[in-house]
């Protein structure tokens, strides 16, 4: 037993805690629960519990369907919407198989295994993500558009509203579980808000996420408020994005940093950046797994369309944020592709190992883009040598199936469940007829 474990059992003890929420998350990014009682606890921290596999999304096949979860205690808390005295604690698990070895389809294996690739050449990878998602009023009938709860914009202060208790609420309620908020915000659209969480290893933060969506729901269901994540949920709205600020740290230098040079980027920095460029359309159907993704995606309203990258620029897909002179540890890039329903170990593995990929092979970074790339025509951009982003589920089911770098990075297993289950997504989609093809073409065709 080492002190963790021990921590957590006598937490247990003293806070007379009755359930503890073994959570682990499948190949989509929902996140799966079993509770135990605390007498099982020191058994599940030596052996880990078992679990029918292969009623989990992409988990197993039929076949080997026996399965082990075992807790990580480094990420044991309370949870603070189960108080009273018979409390409810969590714990993250790492799932086994029956061998005890990691099991290939557990995206938090996949996420460990790229950031020990990071680890060999030396490096730390750290996160922080702008997770953004509307609050609408409660709706018994989804075909219809939902509504927003407030009318603001862009950093409104909207008095007494119930946006901003929400927030509140959900701040709390978050630094009660040990995560940290840096900002919180109205965002541009009715309704929509923003929460970014301070930064961290890449690991602790997809658990964060995690945590993350679900007090959200927690503190929405408490109001009688539908909060939701949903890329695109009003066709003439801003989506909700998730950006994520990266950087890479030699120990406690950051590598991105190199005071004189343009941006003040080093040349790891610069190799990052273009292997993220360069594997941006293959990682697009991770990074944005819903055929509702691309919606946001090319909807205008800020969500980048172009693979391209710049300073500042908010229509590029990487930006390179302004940050204070003299901080050269604050030095990051901003992804502003990610959606806050990617699966947060696949997308940030893929992003991760893009990026390392550009550092091993020496790629060259082209040159940033100042316009705002919408504007242009296709022809400036052809002639720039701007490609765009995928455009469907579709196109980015495309790109990635031709791809043996999501491959490897994925691993076989997660690669082929996760095109499978997407391609199936795509045909559902494509067979529909949908409400404006009616209004359309009903009265005249
Ligand atoms: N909501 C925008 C998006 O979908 C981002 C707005 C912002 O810059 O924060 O990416
Ligand atoms: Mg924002
Ligand atoms: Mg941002």
């Amino acid at each position: 037993m080492n002190k963790q474990q021990e921590f957590a059992l006598r937490t247990i003890e003293e806070r007379d805690i009755r359930f503890i929420r073994l959570w682990f998350t499948d190949v989509l990014g929902q996140l799966k629960s079993v509770a135990i009682a605390p007498a099982e606890l020191e058994d599940a921290f030596e052996e880990g519990l078992g679990f029918d596999g292969s009623a989990i999304e992409g988990l197993t096949r039929v076949s080997e369907d026996d399965m082990i979860v075992r807790p990580d205690p480094t990420t044991f808390q309370v949870l603070p919407w189960r108080g009273g005295p018979q409390g409810t604690a969590r714990m993250f698990c790492d799932v086994l198989t029956p061998e005890g070895q990691p099991s290939l389809g557990d995206p938090r294996f996949v996420l460990k295994r790229t950031l020990e690739q990071a680890k060999d050449m030396g490096f730390t990878f750290y996160v922080h993500p702008e997770i953004e998602f509307y609050l609408f009023e409660p709706q018994d009938d989804y075909s219809k558009p939902p509504v927003p709860i407030d009318a603001g914009g862009y950093f409104d202060h909207v008095p007494r509203s119930s946006g901003m208790d929400f927030r509140r609420a959900a701040v709390n309620m978050l630094e009660q579980m040990g995560i940290s908020v840096e900002y919180s915000h109205h965002e541009a659209g009715p309704g929509q808000n923003e929460i970014d969480l301070r930064y961290a290893d890449a690991l602790a933060i997809a658990d964060n996420i995690m945590t993350f969506r679900t007090v959200i729901k927690e503190v929405s269901l408490e109001r009688g408020i539908h909060a939701s994540f949903m890329p695109k949920p009003l066709a003439h709205q801003p989506g909700s994005g998730m950006h994520t600020h990266l950087s890479l740290f030699e120990g406690d230098a950051n590598a991105f940093y190199e005071a004189g040079q343009e941006f003040n980027m080093s040349q790891t920095a610069r190799q990052f950046a273009a292997g993220i460029m360069n594997h941006a359309a293959e990682i697009t159907a991770v990074t944005n797994q819903y055929v509702n993704s691309y919606k946001r995606l090319w909807g205008g309203a800020e969500a980048p369309s172009y693979i391209c990258w710049g300073h500042n620029n908010r229509s590029a897909l990487l930006r390179i944020p302004q940050y204070k002179p003299g901080k050269g540890n604050s030095a990051r890039m901003e992804f502003r592709g990610l959606d806050p329903v990617a699966n947060p170990y696949l997308a940030y593995s893929v992003l991760l190992a893009a990026g390392l990929d550009g550092i091993k092979q020496g790629m060259e970074l082209g040159e940033p883009t100042s316009d705002d790339v919408w504007e242009l025509t296709d022809l400036e951009r052809q002639a720039m040598g701007i490609q765009p982003l995928p455009d469907s589920l579709d196109t980015a089911l495309k790109v990635m199936e031709k791809s043996d770098f999501v491959a490897s990075v994925l691993g076989e297993h997660v690669f082929e469940y996760f095109l499978r289950n997407k391609r199936k997504e795509w045909e559902e989609y494509r067979m529909q007829v949908t409400p404006y093809e009616l209004q359309e073409y009903l009265p005249r065709l």
